[in-house]
């Protein structure tokens, strides 16, 4: 909950962002999720899955008690991004699917989230949307944001939930319905964003770390031309940055998360981006705020 006045410009909207894994709330959004909350709005984070399977990515906190006791740590890890950010946090209870790593890739671990079917795993998210009642929710596109199984079952979580949350048809027993006005999917891994830093980096006479995913990864203009919305955040990318690593097993505070100088990102870039797929309130793209449209106690249905 943020300690804003209720006089704050953004009192008494909400926002729910889903995420797979504990971080996945820090370097998604993070900084729009820090400027909201700073203007006074209430922003929830559920996060599916406890990273019970994420490896430790950050070689200084790669030591057997802590590989040991890695669900406890990632926990206590959430609890402190959390207080950074200003959010609060739900835990929706599943277990994390792990990377799954081979060629054939073997069989996910059995009970894992991403074989949950899918009316099991959005009621936890339907009970959450009624019991909020969040104005806007954000998730991962289609494609995961990136091809993790947790990612993409996020993805369909979210977007069934936020349906069903407001049918009352489904789940009469979790709660009354709730229509969330916006869906959003982000478009944190944006290869426009990646380039731009890119070339900046080295007009800069600095060492990029991109030049070998930017080879790889080809331009997608129509992907890119999905972005519909782009909050100017850059004021807030400290937040993130404390956020990111405050999931100290996830986060290389020496890796490439920290590549690139802040300044030159609050330069080049200073909005994280996001793509409008659901609407149900006037809001005209592109646009700024993913708050756009919405008038407190005058929300009129209506689809887009
Ligand atoms: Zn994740």
């Amino acid at each position: 909950m943020s300690d804003a006045p209720a006089t704050a410009p953004r009192s008494g909207l909400r926002l729910l962002h889903v995420h797979a894994h504990p971080d996945d709330e820090s370097s998604k959004g993070a900084a729009s999720t820090a400027k909201y909350v700073a203007e006074g709005a209430e922003v929830h984070v559920a996060t599916c899955t406890g990273g019970e399977r994420g490896s430790i990515l950050n070689p200084k906190m790669d030591r057997p008690e802590i590989a040991e006791n890695i669900t406890e740590v990632r926990r206590q890890e959430m609890e402190r991004a959390r207080d950074i950010l200003g959010i609060t946090q739900h835990w929706l209870g599943f277990i994390d699917s792990g990377w799954p790593e081979g060629d054939p890739k073997p069989p996910l671990p059995e009970g894992c989230f991403a074989l949950v079917p899918l009316e099991e795993a959005a009621a936890p998210l339907v009970r959450l949307i009624r019991e909020l009642r969040p104005h806007v929710l954000t998730t991962y596109d289609e494609r995961g944001g990136y091809p993790h199984p947790d990612h993409i079952k996020c993805h369909e979580i979210s977007v069934a939930a936020s349906a069903w949350a407001a049918d009352p048809e489904k789940y009469p027993e979790l709660g009354e319905p709730w229509q969330v006005s916006k869906l959003y999917y982000h478009h944190s891994f944006n290869r426009q964003r990646m380039q731009s830093l890119h070339d900046a980096m080295v007009a800069h006479g600095l060492e990029s770390p991109w030049e070998e995913r930017l080879r790889e990864w080809k331009p997608e203009p129509e992907w890119d031309a999905r972005v519909t919305t782009k909050v100017p955040c850059g004021e807030y990318f400290g937040v993130r940055d404390q956020a990111l690593l405050a999931h100290a097993t996830q986060i290389d505070p020496d890796g490439f998360w920290f590549a690139v100088p802040r300044e030159l990102q609050v330069a080049v870039w200073p909005t994280e981006d996001f793509e409008l797929v659901t609407s149900h309130v006037s809001a005209p793209t592109p646009e700024d705020d993913l708050f756009a449209g919405i008038t407190l106690g005058a929300t009129i249905p209506s689809e887009a």
